[in-house]
């Protein structure tokens, strides 16, 4: 989707994320954490727009794959590139989980599960605390 090449990937030490992020976002972002269900800006927000990475500002998903699961979190059924994320093994809570993670700066994002709609069957269970929202600039 989008035409830039996707930017080198960023590395920083705990204190320097410690003094960039809100202790929210580093708490998610950097400890893994899990925003409260229901609470988070984007859990109930559609506008028309792009997610990026509240750390480092790598496009993550875009509106038109974000939908309403009733979940608590914001929930998209693709991400805006494949390579925009990765993923991982977690075992913690005593479950077997996907984590989805910032492919640029190692970010926790949240978790996929595959109860999403078709085509894709997934769900990308995501912090809204770990994302920015960036509307939609008119096209030229
Ligand atoms: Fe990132």
């Amino acid at each position: 989707m989008a035409d830039t090449q996707r930017p080198e990937k960023i590395r920083k030490s705990d204190s320097e994320w410690r003094k960039e992020l809100t202790p929210e976002q580093y708490r998610i972002l950097r400890q893994k954490g899990t925003e409260r269900a229901f609470t988070g800006e984007y859990d109930e927000f559609f506008e028309d727009g792009k997610y990026l990475c509240a750390a480092c500002g790598n496009e993550l998903f875009g509106s038109d794959a974000k939908y309403n699961s009733g979940c608590g979190w914001p929930a998209f059924s693709q991400p805006a590139e494949q390579d925009g994320v990765a993923y991982s093994k977690d075992t913690t809570h005593g479950m077997t989980r996907i984590e989805v993670t910032c492919s640029r700066c190692g970010g926790h994002l949240g978790h996929v599960f595959n109860d999403g709609p078709q085509p894709t069957g997934q769900r990308y269970c995501i912090n809204s605390a770990a994302l920015n929202f960036k509307k939609q600039e008119k096209k030229e």
